[in-house]
Parts: structure tokens; C-alpha cells; sequence
């Protein structure tokens, strides 16, 4: 752990600059506006350890696959997020001498992220090397009202001096990736053009040829008063700038303006893209900083007023909650349907801005009641576009008929994932995409997605299941060999409880989906059947037989779903017993040693529980986390948030407010010393769920939505809303009361405690929280 930034319930605060936190906090003072986004890096010049990102949404590049032994079915390439070319660079010269954090004093150093805003602050006073003194004072975000336009304001104030001061504002394409395969450098220059007052480089990626431009404007005011300052204009093969120098007095203070925009080919054609890149900068230059920052904090309002919520009592807790959900809505604004969700967002390179089962799996609850139905339909839609080239995955590794197997990482549908246990193997990723369909249509009751667009993508799915199992004459029932679950400390076992569930899940509800498609809309489920050349008495009679006949490893004495055969097996240890200096395993233990050990990186039955909490009873869920619990490492981000969900199940709130922390704060505190490399974005959807799902006890049960909510000693209060089927729900929990108010749409009936309530349009329920 590291614990360096102050508590604040709507700011991140680190005061007094530390170099050794300086990456980590280039991760966590991240922005990011769905559109694009970049690591906290400084504009000035700084020599010591740094880790540029900039990111910018779908542009990404295929690194030609590096493995020791090659197995076949193994994909060409990895698909990286790129980083992009730098246009935050500001090179500030005092007196001739460059500004460079690790070459002078440095004091009253303060950075802030006022999530409330969506604005990164930063200030200090630098003593130069020939003694003189400037106050800096930073401010920049990027626009999720122009989400093509970055804006900077950048000050100086002579403290002791009179003297120069020169501003060199640039694009830097000459950028690499730390994680690049082969040492390339993934772009090149198509044209760069400096002139007075405006500047620009087009690039494109190579191999897939994205292009991108970024087009720079700058003002510079001196004292609040503009002042006309011609450039020099610099332009080389991947840069340009302008660059101005100022006389000063002491006591003056030079603000630079620089008004970015960054256009991609997503968006634009390539031979307009310059063109539209100068108008777009053109426009913010024109509205200037002052009604760009008013628009861009009163959409941060916008999604705040649904997306907050608010604990009394317990700072740490709430600047926590409000970093996860700030960094969500940052990531992600589902604008777009062919972007998704990278487990490290736009916060660094490791993982990028990849899609996994993350998605599917944890993010889609969180999105599914803080905006809009489109948001998480636009997800889905992402898979489904993906269909086609799960089914030519899946036949790439001999499956047929149509059988999907979707990717494990992917940018475009295709696989990237290149080591066979998890490749071949984690195939539970699969069940996750069809959950979130049922999920998506649980919530928000838009069931006609299912003739759209979800049935063929779960036919896919379950017939992938269906070749995927094998009948073994020697049990007398279907098993699922080789697999890895959830938890990749084990690789290659058999009959992994989780994946067998989620398979069998899948061929029964999209029987279920069928019968629904044909009874609402029997045009579209004749076509779907002629289109899939559905067999349907035939296949469907195969999928009831293995959901009749699926082996689930059990433990016969108590009735424990056994994680997979012979788990009971191993030396049956607790995380106890290790020594805290060996953690986490995978840094310090042979992967041998890891797999033969009874020790889980992640949820895994668990996963299953929580997912099919409905089919278990109370005993049954105590029982399964009373075993896991000790067992599980929570070593993947993933994870303590699932555990922590059950335990307010359970009941046992002190658990259950241990992992929230640990989930919420995973990032801000550096629990795995690991925030230097990029933000665990996909897990801080579980910290909402652990919050709204765990104590809230929120669920959608028969089409209602039903709380049962606890609260943790610590908190005084807590509070969140939650869109529902067209209602807006403010629901607060105290340890006195529970209430609700309907804040939009109609007359809603929910569950609090089992009993049932009315809730009128435009008003409010209050009741005692027994
Ligand atoms: C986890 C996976 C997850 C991936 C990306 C891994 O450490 O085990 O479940 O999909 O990280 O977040």
C-alpha cells in the first residue's frame, strides 16, 4: 500500500511533489472523455521518471504476436491501445533557463482532480538554478461537450524577477509505446504545418492506417490582458510548435491558453480530416476557455445528478466511491457502439484499451443504471457486430455449425490473446456475453432486443457449449474438459462448477429467447431460423439434454460446489498461511507451484453464486463463501467486489465493508503497488456493485426492482439512484431509515425487505430500517 493523497469527499489531493509517486499518479489524475483520454503527465518539461499516455478511443494497433512456443491457433497479432502523439507539451523557459521539475526546488506543490468538475489542477513555486522564482499554476480538461477538444490554461507569476519567460507550445508524434513487441514505433507522419497561431500534425497508424490530427491554438494574456505575441514557428518531421517569448516585471503573471482538437478517421474521412481538425480547434478557440470550462462542469453536473452517490460519515469511502464512478464516466460514455471498455481505460498501456469479459461481467450493471438503456445497448451491439468473427474463432479452433466462441481480449472481434490456458481455455467468457443480454432485458424490459440482434448472438453461444462438452460413458453425464475458469491459477481442469453453470444457463434461456421471439414476433423468428439454418428440434433437444445431464463437481460431506474435479485433492491451505511478504503469488511463486496450490486468484464459484443467486438458498451461499472466502487471494481487481457482495448477503456487513474498501481504494492507496502501470477501470464498476448491489441489496426480481439494504457501522448514511425501466430512484439508507423518492417516470411498485410499496410519481417513501 502507499497512502499518499489527502482524503476529500470530490477531490484527489496530493500535496508536495514526491517523483517516486509521480507515475502513480500519472495513472490516477487521468482524464479521459469517452472520446479520448491521456495519463496525468506534466506540460513542462521534466526529465525524471514518467510514463506518457495518450490515448484516443478505437485507435489501436496489431503488435505482431512475441511468444516463445508457438501453438496453433494462436492469433497473428496483440491489439494495443496506441499511444497517441503528445499535444500537451508546453516547454516553459524562465530567463533561458528550461522549467524542469527535477532540476529545481520545487515547494508548495499541490495536484488536484476535482471529479466534481472533470478538471486536473496543479500548482507550485519553482526555484530555478539561477534563482529565480515562479509561481505555476495549472489547469486543463477535456471537453465531454466538444469531446474532440482538450484545453489547457497554463500560468506563471514572476516572484522575483524581472526578466523572459517563453512559452513552446507543441504536438509531439515522435511517441512510442513501452509495451511494443518489437521496439517500432507505430506511427507515421503524413504532414505537420506550423504558422502563426495554429499548428498541426495528421498521422497515421501503421498496418491498419487510422489517422488522427491534432490542431493547436493558443492566447496569451498577461495580467487578465490579452497580448499579441508572435510565434517562432518550428515544424520538423513529427513535431511542430510556436514558440513566444514575454518580457515580464515581478509580480506579472503570463497565462498560456492552448485550445487542442484531436480528430480521428472513426470519425472523419481522411482527406477532411485536417480540414475538420483546424475548424474544431478554430471553434474552441473562438469560444474560449472560460464558456468551454462552464459547459464541460455543467455536463459533469448532468451525470453526477445520476450517477453520484453520497456516504456520510466516512470520507475515504466517499472520495473513493466518487473516483470509481468518475473514472467509469470517463471511460466510457456509450455514445458509440463500436468502443467498449478497456480494463485500463485510458490511465496506461498494460491490458489498454482492450475488450475483455470485464465488460460484460462487471461493467454492465454499473452503466445499466446510471445512464440511459442505449448506453449498455450500445455494448451489446459491440458483440453482436463481433459475431460473425466469434463464429470464424470458434471454427478456427474446429467447431461448426455456427458455434461462437467470442475473444478473450479483443479491439475488432477478432482474438489477441496469446497463451493457450487462457486463449483456448477461458472460454467462461462466452457465458458472460450472453448474461448481459439477459441482464440488459431484466432491467430495462427492452425485450425486443432479443429478435434484434440477441438471439443470434445466443445461438452462437449455445451451440458453442453444446460441441464443447463431451458425454463421458464413465459418469453418465456431460463434462467439460480443459477449461480455465475465472480463477487462472488453476489451467486445465475439468469441469469447472462455473463454466458448466454459465453453459448450461446459456442453452436454457435461449430456449427461453426463442419462445419469446416466436410468440411476439413469429416473421422475425422464422427469419432467424432460416437464417441460422436453426435446427430447432434437433438442437434444442441436445441443449435440454445437457442442461439435464451436466456433471457439477460437488463436495459429497457438506455440499460445497467444487470449484472443478479433484479440487479437494489439494493441500487444503488458507490465505492465512502465507507470509504477506510472498503476495501476491504470481510475483513470487513458480506457476507450478501456483497451479498445484489450492489458493484463488478471483471469484469463481463464487461468480456463479452471485450471477444464480436466485436458485440458491441462504445456507447454501453462506456455505460456499465460508469455504472460498479463506482460499481466495484477490489478486485479480475483480474479485474482493463479488466477495463483498455476498457477504452483505450474508450478512456479514464487517467483511463485506472490508472488501469494499479494499475494492474502492484499490487504486488510490496502491494495494498492489501496481497504479504506476494504469487504473483498474473495469473493477471499479464492482466497487458501484459492492456499494448498490451489496449494502443496498439492490436486485430485479419478476421485473421489480427490490433493496434490501444494510449499512456498514462506519457510514452515517449513504445514498444512490438508479434508473429503472423509465423511473429515476433516489433511494438513501441510514441505520434509522430507509427511503425512496421517485424523481422521474410514472408510479413504480418496489420491494424494500420483501414487502411491497407504491411509490407515486414525483414523491417519496420513508420507512424505518429495522
Ligand atoms: C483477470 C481476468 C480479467 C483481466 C483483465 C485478469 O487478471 O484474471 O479475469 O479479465 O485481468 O481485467
Amino acid at each position: 500500500m502507499n497512502e499518499y493523497l489527502k482524503h476529500d469527499e470530490w477531490c484527489i489531493i496530493e500535496e508536495g511533489f514526491t517523483p517516486e509517486n509521480h507515475q502513480s499518479s500519472e495513472s490516477i489524475f487521468s482524464l479521459g472523455n469517452g472520446n479520448m483520454g491521456h495519463r496525468a503527465m506534466f506540460e513542462e518539461q521534466y526529465s525524471g521518471e514518467t510514463l506518457q499516455g495518450t490515448y484516443i478511443a478505437g485507435v489501436y494497433y496489431p503488435d505482431k504476436t512475441r511468444v516463445g512456443w508457438w501453438k496453433n491457433g494462436y492469433p497473428e497479432y496483440f491489439a494495443k491501445v496506441l499511444n497517441a502523439p503528445n499535444w500537451i507539451g508546453i516547454d516553459v523557459k524562465i530567463n533561458g533557463e528550461m522549467l524542469d521539475l527535477a532540476k529545481c526546488e520545487v515547494s508548495e506543490f499541490i495536484r488536484t482532480l476535482n471529479m466534481k468538475e472533470g478538471v486536473l489542477e496543479r500548482s507550485f513555486v519553482a526555484t530555478m538554478g539561477n534563482g529565480n522564482k515562479v509561481k505555476i499554476e495549472a489547469k486543463r480538461f477535456l471537453s465531454i461537450v466538444t469531446t474532440e477538444v482538450g484545453v489547457i490554461r497554463y500560468s506563471v507569476t514572476a516572484l522575483n524577477f524581472d526578466g523572459e519567460i517563453s512559452f513552446n507550445s507543441y504536438i509531439d508524434a515522435d511517441v512510442k509505446n513501452e509495451d511494443s513487441n518489437y521496439d517500432e514505433k507505430f506511427w507515421d507522419i503524413l504532414n505537420t504545418k506550423s504558422m502563426t497561431g495554429e499548428a498541426y500534425i495528421t498521422a497515421r497508424t501503421k498496418k491498419l492506417d487510422f489517422h488522427v490530427c491534432m490542431n493547436m491554438r493558443y492566447q496569451v494574456l498577461k495580467n487578465g490582458q490579452d497580448v499579441a505575441a508572435t510565434a517562432d514557428i518550428i515544424e520538423k518531421e513529427k513535431y511542430v510548435a510556436n514558440t513566444i517569448e514575454l518580457d515580464v516585471e515581478q509580480g506579472d503573471e503570463l497565462s498560456f491558453y492552448k485550445y487542442v482538437s484531436v480528430l480521428s478517421s472513426l470519425n472523419h474521412s481522411k482527406t477532411e480530416i485536417s480540414g475538420n481538425a483546424s475548424k474544431v480547434s478554430g471553434a474552441a478557440f473562438e469560444k474560449g476557455y472560460g464558456a468551454l470550462l462552464e459547459e464541460h462542469v455543467a455536463a459533469w453536473a448532468e451525470k453526477w445528478s445520476i450517477s453520484d452517490i453520497v456516504i456520510e460519515g466516512d470520507v475515504a469511502a466517499q472520495q473513493a466511491i466518487r473516483f470509481n464512478i468518475f473514472q467509469l464516466n470517463q471511460t466510457y460514455t456509450g455514445e458509440d457502439e463500436r468502443l467498449n471498455i478497456g480494463p485500463k481505460g485510458f490511465t496506461g498501456e498494460k491490458y489498454g484499451g482492450s475488450t475483455y469479459w470485464d465488460t460484460e461481467a462487471y461493467c454492465v450493471p454499473f452503466y445499466l443504471s446510471t445512464s440511459r438503456p442505449e448506453v449498455t445497448r450500445n455494448l451489446l451491439i459491440y458483440r453482436h457486430k463481433h459475431l460473425q468473427k466469434a463464429i470464424e474463432n470458434a471454427a478456427k479452433l474446429g467447431f461448426t455449425n455456427g458455434a461462437a466462441l467470442y475473444p478473450m481480449v479483443t479491439m475488432n472481434g477478432e482474438e489477441c490473446h496469446n497463451e493457450w490456458e487462457i486463449t483456448f481455455e477461458e472460454i467462461h467468457r462466452n457465458g458472460a456475453i450472453a448474461f448481459a443480454i439477459y441482464n440488459y432485458i431484466r432491467h430495462t424490459d427492452d425485450k425486443n432486443y432479443l429478435a434484434e440482434y440477441g438471439l443470434d448472438v445466443l445461438v452462437g453461444i449455445s451451440r458453442f457449449w453444446s460441441q464443447r462438452v463431451t458425454y463421458s460413458t464413465a459418469k453418465n453425464k456431460y463434462v467439460m474438459l480443459g477449461v480455465t475458469g475465472p480463477n487462472e491459477y488453476e489451467n486445465n481442469v475439468n469441469n469447472n462448477w462455473y463454466t458448466n453453470t454459465i453453459a448450461c444457463w446459456c442453452m436454457s434461456y435461449t430456449q427461453e429467447a426463442f419462445k419469446y421471439v416466436k410468440e411476439s414476433n413469429p416473421t422475425r423468428y422464422e427469419e432467424i431460423i432460416e437464417n441460422l439454418n436453426f435446427d430447432f428440434d434437433k438442437e434444442t433437444a441436445r441443449w435440454t439434454d445437457i442442461v439435464e445431464n451436466m456433471h457439477f463437481p460437488i463436495e459429497e460431506e457438506t455440499g460445497v460446489f467444487l470449484q472443478q474435479d479433484g479440487f479437494m485433492d489439494k493441500e487444503q491451505l488458507t490465505a492465512s498461511d502465507l507470509d504477506p511478504q510472498f503476495r501476491p503469488i504470481n510475483q513470487f511463486w513458480s506457476w507450478d507451484r501456483i497451479l498445484r496450490s489450492c489458493f484463488i486468484k478471483q471469484a469463481d464459484v463464487l461468480q456463479g453464486v452471485y450471477l444464480f443467486e436466485e436458485n440458491y438458498d441462504l445456507e447454501t451461499i453462506k456455505k460456499n463463501y465460508n469455504f472460498y472466502e479463506p482460499r481466495t487471494l484477490h489478486e485479480s481487481s475483480l474479485s474482493p467486489c463479488i466477495h463483498s457482495i455476498l457477504a452483505s448477503k450474508i450478512g456479514d456487513i464487517d467483511s463485506a465493508y472490508d472488501m469494499y474498501l479494499r475494492t474502492s481504494r484499490l487504486d488510490l492507496d496502491d494495494y498492489n503497488r501496481e497504479a504506476h502501470e494504469g487504473l483498474h477501470i473495469t473493477s471499479m464498476a464492482g466497487t458501484w456493485m459492492s456499494i448498490v448491489e451489496g449494502f443496498g441489496g439492490m436486485r430485479v426480481v419478476n421485473g421489480q426492482l427490490s433493496l434490501k439494504p444494510l449499512i456498514p457501522e462506519q457510514w452515517k448514511s449513504y445514498s444512490f439512484k438508479v434508473l429503472f425501466r423509465g423511473n429515476l430512484l433516489n433511494i438513501f439508507v441510514s441505520a434509522d431509515e430507509v427511503g425512496v423518492i421517485n424523481e422521474e417516470g410514472e408510479d413504480v411498485l418496489i420491494f424494500i425487505k420483501d414487502d411491497e410499496y407504491k411509490i407515486e410519481k414525483s414523491s417519496s417513501l420513508v420507512i424505518e430500517n429495522e
